[in-house]
Parts: C-alpha cells; structure tokens; sequence
C-alpha cells in the first residue's frame, strides 16, 4: 500500500505542548518574555481588509530589514515558515550524498536525520568529545557531501567560536556546502554571517522562534551568497510551499525593528541561565557550559528520566532523550525568574 520511501521514514518527535493541566513549560525553547510591544501594536493596527491578498511572496520588506540589520544586501536573505521549512529547502538543494555522506554531530537537532530520511540522503554522525563539545578537526577528517551543525549545538547548548569556524572554512572543501543553525546563536555566541561575503559554500540558518519570541508565528531565514540563496528560491518556488503569510512578516518586521528589546530579553534570559547553572552545580548536578536559551543538566543521582518524571510529576515540564549517551541529562528551557526558582524548589523534592 505505500511506497518504499514512505516505510524508510521515521518522523520527528517534537516535545510536549500538553493541553491537560497547566505546567511551568521549559521543554521546548521558547522565550518566557512576550514579543516585542511593537508586535502587538502592528498587529492591531493592521487595516484587516488587505487580508483579502496574497502575502507579498518573497517578504520584500522584511528581507530589507533582515539584510540592513545584519549589515548584507538583500539578495543574501530568504524567509521561511520557520527555518525547519528552511532546513527542508536546504536539504534539497545542497546535500547529494552520491558525493558522500552529509555529515553532522552524534548529538544534535533530531530533525536532521528526519530530513536525510526523507529526501534519501545518507548521512554521518560525527562523535562529540568528550566534554560534549562538537569537533572541528573530526568533520574535516570525513568525506562528506556536505556538512550542516547547530551552534550552539542542541540539546548541548555548546557554542564553537567564530574563530573555530572560520578555521573549519579555510579547510573545508569550497564545492561542499557548510550550514549553520543558528537557532540559538544570540543567546552568547558571535554569528558566522560575518563570513558569509568571504565563504560563498557558508549558509547561515536563523529563527524567530527563539529571541524574537515569536515561536507561533513560523518565521525563520537564511543568509549566504547570493549564488546559495538563488537556490533555495529555486527550491522553494518549485515545491508547493507557501509564502510568509502577511500578519507574520508584520509581526516580524515589528519584532527586528525593536533592538531594545531584543537586548533586555536576551540579556534576561542570559542572566537566568547563569543563575540556574550555578544553583545546579551547587546541588552537585553535571551542568554543560550554554551558551543558548537552555541547560544541559544531570543530577547526581538518578538519570534523566527518573528527573523528568520527577519534575513532570511536580508540574515542570523540561526534555529527556532516550538517546545512548543523553539519559544522563534532561535539558531545560530558561524560563522567567519566577519559573526557574519553581523548577529549583522541584529539583529539591525530587
Ligand atoms: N534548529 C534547531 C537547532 C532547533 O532547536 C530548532 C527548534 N526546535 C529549529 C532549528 C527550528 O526552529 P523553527 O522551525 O521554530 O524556526
């Protein structure tokens, strides 16, 4: 009844957004603070009757602004339904693993290998060190079609400097192409869309979901040479995909517009991060070093499962991995002040 492709594949699992009671929510990375108020002015605002046209379909304006914030020219910015159906273009367009394997960490975004699955790539896990952190030497040791990392990684939350992956770039093959997903980069880390100009095969990958607060609203992008992102318009305008929908490049707009904002949120979500690391470790957990909108965390005594049951039990929601080499840890979404004291209290009663 179905065809082979279809029984290859093994969907995505995504966390839990339970409906049944209401918990403290720190298992899936969205941000505790609301967007930006220029959001909801836009939105109100909004003469509804334009609703009845199409978006504008490359999200010209938003492109603009995307490009003028981040210092490159508009022909280097595509917008997506959040970047997972940017990461879907990406895979098309860019990863043939008659070239080889396309190569990504052990540990890493489980999307990646729904989406090899899916469009028939093979792929390679590349180990971690020790510590956890993803290694650069390790990827230019293989022969890989391509080449796509997180960073900072997930659910790790270890950040690579940019000096790390500029080094990767002056090694890594220029006919191969080398993604970024940074989803979580504004939390600590320096964007490698500073070497987009010098690295054409270098495609930066970006989300709204997480800093910008707008995880509802699906908007992601991608920057890179006008050649890269050429492609992904091809890719993109030959599937059945649709357009940003007119509300949220609004929305978007509103959101990027607000620099202040965006600054006191991170600024707050990076404070608390810190908070809750330390307030870990002082209970003798393992906690990674993060530098994104989460903590990679292990306590002393029982597994992960043991903690997220624990937790759940007590109403805070964070994620397990029943992965060979994660059941140690639970990662934990940074939650507003008041949600990571509940989820200290919690972890004192588990
Ligand atoms: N990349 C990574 C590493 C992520 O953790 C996520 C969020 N789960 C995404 C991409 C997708 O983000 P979105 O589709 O919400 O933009």
């Amino acid at each position: 009844m179905y065809s082979e492709r279809f029984t290859k594949l093994t969907p995505y699992v995504p966390g839990e957004q339970p409906q049944d009671r209401s918990y403290i929510k720190l298992n899936t990375n969205e941000n505790p603070y609301a967007p930006a108020p220029g959001v909801a002015e836009a939105l109100r605002s909004y003469d509804v009757e334009n609703l009845r046209r199409y978006p504008d379909p490359n999200a010209d304006a938003l492109c603009r602004l995307i490009a003028e914030t981040h210092g490159i020219k508009r022909e280097q910015v595509m917008v997506g339904n959040g970047s997972d159906e940017i990461l879907s273009f990406v895979f098309f367009a860019f990863f043939d693993s008659s070239r080889g394997p396309l190569l990504f960490p052990e540990h890493t975004y489980s999307f990646y290998p729904v989406y090899c699955d899916y469009y028939g790539i093979d792929y390679k896990k590349v180990a971690l060190d020790g510590d956890y952190l993803v290694n650069i030497d390790r990827f230019l040791a293989e022969q890989g079609c391509g080449l796509i990392f997180p960073n900072p990684n997930a659910p790790t939350g270890m950040l690579l400097s940019l000096d790390e992956v500029t080094r990767l770039m002056e090694r890594w093959p220029e006919d191969r192409v080398v993604v970024v997903d940074e989803a979580y980069i504004d939390f600590g880390g320096e964007s490698a869309v500073a070497l987009i100009d010098r690295f054409p095969n270098l495609l930066v990958v970006r989300t709204y979901s997480k800093s910008y607060s707008l995880a509802g609203s699906r908007l992601g992008w991608a920057m890179g040479s006008e050649e890269l992102i050429q492609a992904l318009y091809a890719v993109k305008d030959s599937f059945n995909s649709y357009p940003v929908d007119t509300l949220t490049q609004k929305a978007g707009m509103a959101a990027m517009a607000d620099r202040e904002w965006f600054d006191k949120t991170r600024s707050m979500v990076m404070a608390e991060r810190e908070r809750v690391s330390e307030a870990l470790s002082a209970k003798g957990w393992k906690v990674l070093p993060s530098e994104a909108n989460f903590v990679f965390a292990g306590a002393p005594d029982r597994d992960g499962k043991a903690v997220y049951e624990g937790l759940k039990a007590q109403g805070v929601l964070v994620r397990f991995f029943n992965k060979e080499g994660l059941t140690p840890f639970v990662r934990i979404t940074i939650g507003t002040a008041e949600e990571n004291t509940a989820l200290l209290h919690a972890v004192d009663s588990l």
